[in-house]
């Protein structure tokens, strides 16, 4: 709980309540103090009126989010209720009024540039704008619909290659469009979803699955390294919406074809949960049927792999589906680095997803290992035994050189990782050191 009296803070008579002049400052309530917002904003009351539920807005129903009890305001993307709030503007409820159901960044740039109302209103985020696909077409003549799109990720050079429907020589490109030259940070585009198709459904445990789902025509998608998509299915008429971190269609398929020229297909592997809400649906799909699949997101950049010396990988169940693109990534990109080790925690020997595939690799690549813990083995277990520890990881953390650079990416369950990351300060790793995964 915050310790400020409500009604004195900031005094009647304060800048915080009256502008001395330039912006244009309104008097506000009693009560209705910045430290009265974030005093409501802490309460726990749903001031979104969405139950803590985040959607996808359309433009069409931004619009209709207009009056001052139901208004609706998009900031960079982002979508607020700021109804609750409209007493507690310093601007006013008028000056909020003229961004209701439409795009406020411009006014909130110009006024406020210093706030920082993701924060302050982090509490009415209703969700984010959904973006429309771009319909127009600029060029002057028609060009096949299968494009190609190739995209060296390490120089940042994105090659389109269009083809002519008609071998005859264009007179002029044609007219450019809106957001012409224009580069949008990724931080400031909406989630946008495609329909992908089905195309597999491969067994690789007994409970987890390797799913092949086909992009639209002309649909290009490419996760970075360490990156999520999020999955959208209707469940019995609701939208519903899990992250999932694709994977290469086998681990070793980059080795031979570095830069894969117009991906047309995505893989996951997917652990199906008999009780879960989202997994026994996608595991009822038919060969054919259709998935939404989002824009990647994750905090995983591949800039922390420069000079890396010692890769450590900690993964437990399907927290290894980071995992095999990190490896892949960093055994053909980085020249620098002499040991890469995977941890691999699971339940029981038929939980390990691509076991002989990593002994493979293993074999094939003097600087990989990779050491299977079970938590739950059979009594024919050689192998180690038990719960990530502090015994297991002094054991397995040993750098290469005694002052080597090195990076620790920790994925699985909750508890998995922050017991982990724990015993890795404890074993006095730094926060550059460690990265876990999160959505
Ligand atoms: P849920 O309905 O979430 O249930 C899962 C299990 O938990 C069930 O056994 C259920 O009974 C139990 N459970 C549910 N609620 C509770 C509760 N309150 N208390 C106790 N038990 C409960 N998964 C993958 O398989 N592959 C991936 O590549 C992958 N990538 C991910 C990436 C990120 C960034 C994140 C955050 C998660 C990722 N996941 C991945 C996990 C995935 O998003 C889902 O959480 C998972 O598929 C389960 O979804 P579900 O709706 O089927 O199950
Ligand atoms: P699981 O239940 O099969 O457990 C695998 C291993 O995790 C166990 O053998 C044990 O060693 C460890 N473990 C499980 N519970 C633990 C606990 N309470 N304390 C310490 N260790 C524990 O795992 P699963 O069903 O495959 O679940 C994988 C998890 O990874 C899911 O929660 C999923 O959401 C998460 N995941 C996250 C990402 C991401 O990018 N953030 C990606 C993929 C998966």
């Amino acid at each position: 709980m915050l310790n400020v009296p409500s009604q004195s803070f900031p005094a009647p008579s304060s800048q915080q309540r009256v502008a001395s002049g330039g912006r244009s400052k309104v008097p506000l309530k009693q009560g209705r103090s910045l430290m009265d917002w974030i005093r409501l904003t802490k309460s726990g009351k749903d001031l979104t009126g969405l139950k803590g539920r985040l959607i996808e807005v359309t433009e069409e129903e931004l619009k209709k989010h207009n009056k001052k009890d139901d208004c609706w305001i998009c900031i960079r993307g982002f979508v607020y209720n700021v109804s609750p709030y409209m007493e507690y503007h310093p601007g006013g409820e008028d000056e909020l009024m003229r961004a209701a159901g439409s795009d406020g960044t411009d006014l909130f740039d110009q006024v406020h540039r210093w706030v920082n109302y993701e924060s302050m209103l982090k509490e009415c985020l209703v969700g984010r704008m959904a973006i429309k696909p771009a319909v127009s077409k600029g060029l002057s003549h028609e060009v096949e619909e299968d494009f190609s799109v190739r995209v060296v990720e390490n120089v940042g050079k994105i090659e389109i290659v269009l083809k002519k429907k008609e071998t005859t020589s264009w007179k002029r490109l044609g007219h450019p469009l809106e957001n012409h030259n224009s580069l949008i940070p990724r931080k400031d585009t909406g989630l946008y979803y495609r329909k992908c198709q089905l195309i597999s459904k491969e067994g690789v445990t007994h409970d987890t699955k390797l799913f092949c789902l086909m992009l639209p025509p002309s649909a290009h998608l490419q996760v970075p390294t360490g990156q999520h998509v999020y999955l959208k299915l209707t469940i019995t008429g609701t939208e519903i919406v899990k992250p999932y971190t694709p994977v290469s269609d086998f681990l070793l398929s980059e080795f031979k074809e570095p830069v894969l020229l117009n991906n047309k297909y995505i893989y996951f592997l997917i652990k199906v949960y008999p009780d879960g809400l989202f997994t026994p649906e996608l595991d009822h799909l038919q060969i054919g049927d259709s998935v939404s699949v989002s824009n990647p997101e994750g905090n995983f950049k591949t800039s922390q792999f420069q000079e890396l010396e010692d890769l450590f990988l900690l993964a437990a169940g399907t927290g290894f589906t980071p995992m095999a693109k990190i490896l892949n990534y960093a055994l053909t990109n980085i020249p620098s680095l002499r040991k890469v080790k995977l941890m691999f925690f699971n339940k029981t020997e038929d939980d390990i997803i691509w076991r002989s595939q990593l002994e493979k690799l293993a074999f094939k690549d003097k600087r990989f290992d990779v050491e299977f813990v079970l938590s739950a083995p059979t009594s024919e277990w050689n192998g180690k035994r038990g719960h990530i520890s502090p015994a297991l990881l002094s054991e397995f953390l040993k750098r290469s050189l005694d002052k080597s650079k090195v990076l620790i990416c920790i994925c699985g369950p909750t508890p998995f990782t922050e017991q982990g990351i724990r015993l890795l300060h404890e074993l006095n790793f730094s926060k550059d050191e460690i990265h876990s995964f999160t959505a």
